[in-house]
């Protein structure tokens, strides 16, 4: 690890990644702006965009990787609109295992793997794993590790404690 490394969206949060490539859907989500937590948004222009990926990425490609930020979120919630269709190749290996290849540069490059990410997930049962923090104004993702996977909050300590707060607040104010 060179000690010039950006911190990963992901990290920002102190979270733990999540498992195999679902890792990287999970740092795409991240990169949104959480005004609670004084965090910018990582996708915001090509220059943010490039040092959060490591690579020259354009102002249209980071335009690009926001429509598919939100369209992930989407894709989480259950709720995503119909979107044209991705390519990704299959590549046949020499022992016979086969494995999704992703296609295109710059963000194409990017949308072809987080989809193909997020297949593998659905077919190894993580995909549902993977959901955002309830409290709106947070809406980091994490992994929920428990084993009912019943998790709401990013970080219940935080979160989770802002919100059991208003409730309570809200509880005196009514009983009042
Ligand atoms: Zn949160």
């Amino acid at each position: 690890m060179s000690p010039s490394r950006l911190p990963s969206p992901t990290e920002r949060f102190r979270l733990a990644p999540a498992p195999d490539g679902l890792s990287v859907v999970q740092d795409l989500l991240n990169t949104r702006a959480i005004a609670p937590y004084g965090l910018p948004d990582l996708i915001a222009d090509g220059d943010t965009a490039s040092a959060t990926w490591g690579e020259r990425l354009s102002d249209d490609d980071a335009a690009t990787l926001r429509a598919l930020r939100a369209d992930v979120e989407a894709a989480i919630a259950g709720e995503l609109a119909p979107i044209p269709a991705v390519t990704v190749e299959l590549v046949p290996d020499s022992d016979g295992s086969v494995r999704l290849s992703p296609t295109g540069t710059g963000a194409d490059y990017i949308a072809s793997q987080i989809w193909a990410e997020v297949l593998l997930a659905q077919q190894a049962d993580t995909w549902r794993r993977l959901k955002r923090c309830k409290n709106e104004a947070c809406g980091s993702a994490f992994y929920d590790r428990s084993r009912n996977n019943s998790g709401v909050w990013h970080d219940v300590k935080t979160c989770g404690n802002v919100a059991n707060l208003r409730a309570s607040r809200a509880r005196k104010k009514a009983q009042v």
